[in-house]
């Protein structure tokens, strides 16, 4: 197997594009499509996004032209795809990787002003990324000739056939010279694709993903769990992942060099401790990290798929996909990382909403589910901080040596009540070990649609104790006044019993979200959240707290009802419910 860039017949001018965006290998899809479509081959190929499909058409084209490298009269290469949102991409990606030498491309698209684009076309263009409806208007007004084409690719054939374009196809197809070449990638192969590649392709190249590929019995014991994100939240949402889940040590693998540099540094900010791993870097720099990783000074290495071969690290907890890796193979080869000696191993994905195929694809070769999850909100990242700060002072407290400051506590209690300055200490202690960061409180879009549990918009389940993916669309992500005492009185809030607390698992966002879907009110009309043992106090605004009551009183909590009451004295609360 060819496993280099430059093994694949690409020209040094893109080779060092390459290197220069950080591309450390070819991906499993351009490995096999790249060397015949440089030699001119046709190809059918079954590649969904994310595989790396785009570079595995792309970059042949791009040979092409830096071969030839006429005047970019006529196109000499199309790409049909069947939406304006990915022609966009797809034209970004050859302007990406065609830079230096100067590929010209013009991307045509339905909405866009027509004669614009004609007039980018009669300029000219070596390339051009086209829906097929406006590429067949063009062709149509003679303002696309493709008089000089040698090479057509359809990307993502199946989707365009769903959208209606068979027609368009066809004749923009026949339209062409003969002799031209012709790549088809689709992430489905139906009979209407089969018999267009069997009147359009000549002897093609079958480039198709194994069903069933030789990774059988060789999964570990590993909690496989993804996260669908859009692209813009991935670092928050990882920041809030990774919070919660506080790894001992996670290998995070990202796609290019780049990425890691990016990726490291964003964690660091976020109080981690972490070292990058990528093949730009030398044997020497790559065993010092090694070398922390074991030593246990490092909670984070994030890396290319590259760079980590090979790490074999006793006490790896996670594994984090911050993208969906480019075939089922490379998955398994990286969750195999965790879960060594028997012990559980954790693999967690972050998808963009169109990577969805990629992890059912996963799902096939490794039979095994990867459970979809929702990422924490704020609220979550906060109760399980406030946890470990409950910890350090369940240690601080066994390990004794507390007498120098039992005076302190002597003298406040002459004034205050004792259980509010063990609060207010709590605090001091709880924010002096927060390190937050500004995007904890950015709202992350639940994605819809996706195999995404739980029950449609606007109608929440009853029973409020389900865990948080089973429960109804979370509620605004305001967490400003969770756990800490409020720091504004508010002269109309009336604080609330609620008999359960956290030995059954009792969390802030339970109670905001029963709350919210029970009663209906606004999250943010919630103020501040206790959580004990055995009971929870909430305050709410006066006026809805009746009505609140009623409500959950006529709800069930893990399967249980639960005692509701306005509390009686906060400083002293009411002993747990019998
Ligand atoms: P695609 O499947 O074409 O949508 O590509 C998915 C993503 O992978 C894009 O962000 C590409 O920039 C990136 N990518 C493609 N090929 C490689 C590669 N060989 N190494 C690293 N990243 C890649």
């Amino acid at each position: 197997m060819k496993d280099t860039f430059a093994e694949l017949g690409l020209g040094q001018e893109l080779l060092t594009e390459l290197a220069s965006l950080g591309y450390e290998e070819p991906t499993p899809i351009q490995k096999a499509a790249i060397p015949p479509l440089v030699e001119g081959r046709d190809i059918l190929g079954q590649a969904a996004t994310g595989t790396g499909k785009t570079a595995a058409f792309a970059l042949p084209i791009l040979e092409r032209v830096g071969r030839d490298r006429p005047a970019p009269l006529r196109p000499l290469a199309l790409v049909l795809v069947p939406t304006r949102e990915l022609a966009v991409q797809v034209s970004e990606a050859f302007h990406r990787y065609g830079k230096t030498m100067g590929a010209e491309v013009v991307p045509i698209y339905g909405g866009q002003d027509f004669f614009r684009q004609a007039n980018a076309l009669r300029r000219g263009a070596h390339v051009v990324v086209a829906t097929p409806g406006r590429a067949l208007d063009h062709l149509r007004r003679q303002s696309l000739d493709f008089s000089d084409l040698r090479i057509v690719a359809l990307d993502e054939a199946d989707e365009m056939l769903d959208m209606g374009f068979a027609e368009d196809l066809e004749l923009i197809l026949e339209a062409m010279p003969e002799s031209r070449q012709t790549a088809l990638f689709s992430a489905t192969l139906p009979p209407r694709i089969a018999s267009i590649a069997e009147r359009h392709l000549r002897d093609p190249e079958r480039i198709l993903i194994p069903r069933d590929a030789a990774t059988k019995g060789s999964l570990p014991k590993v909690r496989q769990t993804a996260y669908i994100v859009p692209r813009a939240h991935k670092v928050t949402a990882l920041g809030r992942v990774l919070d919660l889940e506080s790894p001992t040590l996670a290998v995070v693998f990202c796609r290019t060099r780049v990425e890691v540099d990016e990726l490291a540094d964003r964690l660091g900010g976020r109080g981690y401790r972490v070292a990058s791993l990528h093949g730009g870097m030398s044997q020497q720099e790559r065993d010092r990290v090694m070398a922390k990783a074991r030593a246990g000074t490092v909670d984070l290495l994030v890396a290319t798929d590259v760079a980590a071969r090979g790490i074999d690290i006793e006490h790896l907890t996670h594994v984090v996909n911050f993208d969906v890796p480019s075939s089922p193979e490379a998955y398994v080869h990286r969750i195999g990382r965790t879960g060594r000696a028997g012990r559980e191993g954790v693999a967690i994905t972050l998808v963009d909403p169109r990577g969805h195929r990629l992890l059912r694809n996963i799902e096939q070769v490794t039979k095994q589910k990867i459970a979809i999850s929702t990422v924490p909100t704020p609220l979550d990242v906060k109760a399980r901080r406030l946890d470990v700060t409950k910890g350090a002072l369940r240690e601080a407290l066994l390990a004794g040596e507390l007498d120098r400051y039992r005076v302190v506590v002597e003298t406040l209690a002459a004034e205050f009540d004792p259980m509010d300055v063990a609060a207010a200490a709590v605090r001091l202690a709880h924010e002096a070990s927060e390190g937050e960061s500004a995007e904890d409180d950015v709202h992350i879009p639940a994605i819809d649609g996706f195999r995404q549990p739980g029950p449609p918009q606007g109608a929440p389940p009853r029973g409020w104790g389900a865990p948080p993916q089973a429960r109804g669309p979370r509620p605004p992500q305001d967490d400003d006044r969770f756990h800490a005492p409020r720091r504004h009185e508010q002269r109309d809030m009336v604080r609330v019993y609620i008999g359960a607390g956290t030995r059954m698992g009792m969390r802030p966002a339970d109670l905001v979200g029963a709350i919210s879907n029970e009663a209906d009110i606004n999250p943010r009309a919630i103020g501040g959240i206790e959580i004990a043992e055995m009971f929870s106090i909430v305050e709410l605004p006066a006026r809805d707290v009746d009505h609140v009551i009623r409500a959950l009183r006529g709800a069930t909590l893990r399967g249980r009802k639960v005692k509701v009451n306005r509390d009686l004295g906060f400083r002293n609360p009411p002993p747990p419910p019998r």
